[in-house]
């Protein structure tokens, strides 16, 4: 059976106590590889691999830096088809979806390749008597931690601007999903990153990860992942004076006004229920619907969901893929009985779905569509984090407000309204980082990234990653 090993170094390694865990394949619920299990002898070893190469890292040309992450944005786009078909293994996500996706993971080099070239600092004139000049730079080693829903998209997003502003990277993707960030490093060899410049760790959260927030020598911690791990991570690192980004969860609204295009509108808010099986942080999983059109709305929305075919990731007919794994699955099934007990009524899904033969084990689920919920109940404030929707109406703008704003997260939002005035004053009173009006999950990377509340601290994308791998220093001369 295959092994994932670390990466460290440049090289493939087994865990130091050389303990292994298992891989599930979530399209058949069997076993398919084995990953190390490491704990906080491998990241001794990774920060020491790390700490060597740094200096050097730093002060390599930005142009350098930049032809090294470009190569392995080109890289990763030449194995496009290898990546997407481990990572629709390793994730259940259709192997269409996981093509776009690991196209993203490129993007993500590239982007942050040039932005190496771009970067620069900011100087403050104090008129005919001094000038400051602020110099931006590099943390050191730094640690990156990533989820396991979008895995080499969301790796990458953290990486490519931590290794852009020179400094070296500990990784650790998700336990759950480990196969794309593993391939990686073959690439990063091939692109001439030198060695111990990035290293990836596998292995448990609460184990290897938790290793890595608390060495007190890793400056600052990139997370995405739950609010509760962010809120734990949080507590070590806080008092650390480590450098912190934290990317949580979501509970995001859609918010259907009456004047919407209502055809553009149900279609893509099928989409950002279902996409990834609703494993996507910034699925709409509450969708508020004014009450005039609320019963069209409705019918369209089922009748839309009608395609969307539960199958295997591998086929490309496929729409809805398997749930990564059997706690997960385990989970969203007990959020749909929570949803009964609350009083909602199921219009279509509502349970798990068995495929044939080899997949007669993997973990499916139904899209599942729920009514008749009140705006407050646990259903519609808790996250789940899959293909589960619920639709409530709403009569004024005010009272969507009220309802979209109710969670404790605040990540992102989609309205839906031709009225440019009520776009506006939405966008402005919407408790979020992120809104999208008459659209959903467009991304221009230079855009700030994240959320507020419970949905994090901090934002990702753009500037704002290069400043966060950034200590600015500020330098003042006084004029003779
Ligand atoms: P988790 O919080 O369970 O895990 C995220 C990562 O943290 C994993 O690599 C995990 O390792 C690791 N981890 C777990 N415990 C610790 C610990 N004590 N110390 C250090 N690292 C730890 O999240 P999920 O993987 O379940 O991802 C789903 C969550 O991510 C959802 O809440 C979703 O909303 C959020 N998310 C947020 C995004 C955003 O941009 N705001 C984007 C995508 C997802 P292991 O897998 O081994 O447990």
């Amino acid at each position: 059976m295959q092994r994932i090993q670390n990466f460290i170094d440049g090289q493939y390694l087994d865990a130091q106590e050389l303990g292994w865990l298992d891989n599930y394949n979530p399209a058949t619920g069997k076993v398919y590889s084995m990953i190390a299990d490491s704990n906080e002898a491998d990241i001794e070893l990774a920060y020491a691999a790390a700490k060597a190469a740094q200096k050097d890292w730093e002060n390599t040309s930005s142009e350098n830096r930049f032809k090294i992450l470009n190569r392995i944005a080109e890289l990763i786009d030449i194995n496009n088809t290898e990546f997407a078909k481990a990572e629709s293994i390793d994730q259940g996500k259709p192997f269409w979806l996981a093509k776009n996706e690991i196209t993203r993971a490129a993007q993500n080099f590239r982007f942050f390749a040039t932005s190496a070239m771009q970067f620069s600092s900011e100087s403050h004139q104090m008129e005919g008597f001094a000038i400051n000049y602020t110099l931006r730079q590099a943390i050191g080693v730094v640690g990156c931690i990533s989820p396991w829903n979008l895995p080499l998209y969301l790796f990458s997003w953290k990486i490519a601007p931590a290794l852009a502003t020179g400094n070296c990277v500990i990784a650790k993707p998700s336990e759950i999903t480990p196969m794309t960030a593993s391939l990686l490093g073959k690439i990063c060899n091939e692109a001439g990153l030198p060695k111990g410049v990035l290293n990836i760790v596998h292995g448990l959260g609460p184990k290897v990860g938790n290793a890595m927030v608390s060495h007190p020598k890793i400056k600052a911690i990139s997370f995405t992942g739950g609010t509760s791990t962010g809120k734990h991570i949080a507590s070590i690192a806080a008092p650390m004076f480590k450098k912190l980004s934290l990317e949580l969860g979501g509970k995001n609204p859609n918010i259907i006004f009456a004047d919407c295009d209502l055809e553009k509108a149900v279609k893509t808010s099928v989409q950002s229920s279902f996409l990834n099986q609703g494993e996507i942080c910034l699925c709409g999983s509450r969708i508020l619907v004014q009450k005039s059109i609320f019963e069209s709305f409705k019918t369209a929305f089922l009748e839309e969901i009608k395609k969307l075919k539960v199958g295997n990731p591998l086929n490309d007919d496929t729409k809805v893929g398997a749930i990564v794994s059997k706690m997960h699955f385990d989970k969203v099934l007990s959020y749909i009985e929570l949803a009964k007990q609350e009083g909602g009524k199921i219009l279509a899904g509502g349970h798990s779905v068995q495929l044939e033969d080899d997949l007669k084990d993997g973990w499916y689920i139904a899209p599942t569509v729920i009514v008749n919920l009140s705006y407050d109940c646990r259903t519609n404030q808790e996250e789940i984090f899959g293909p589960l929707v619920t639709l409530t109406p709403f009569d004024t703008e005010e009272e969507a407000l009220t309802m979209a704003n109710s969670t404790e997260y605040g990540l992102a939002c989609s309205v839906w309204t031709n009225d440019l005035n009520k776009a506006h004053r939405v966008a402005a009173s919407i408790e979020s980082g992120i809104v999208w009006i008459n659209c959903w999950l467009l991304r221009d990377l230079r855009t700030p990234f994240g959320g507020v509340k419970y949905s994090g601290v901090g934002r990702e994308g753009g500037l704002e990653a290069m400043r966060f791998f950034t200590e600015p220093k500020n330098v003042c001369i006084k004029y003779n």
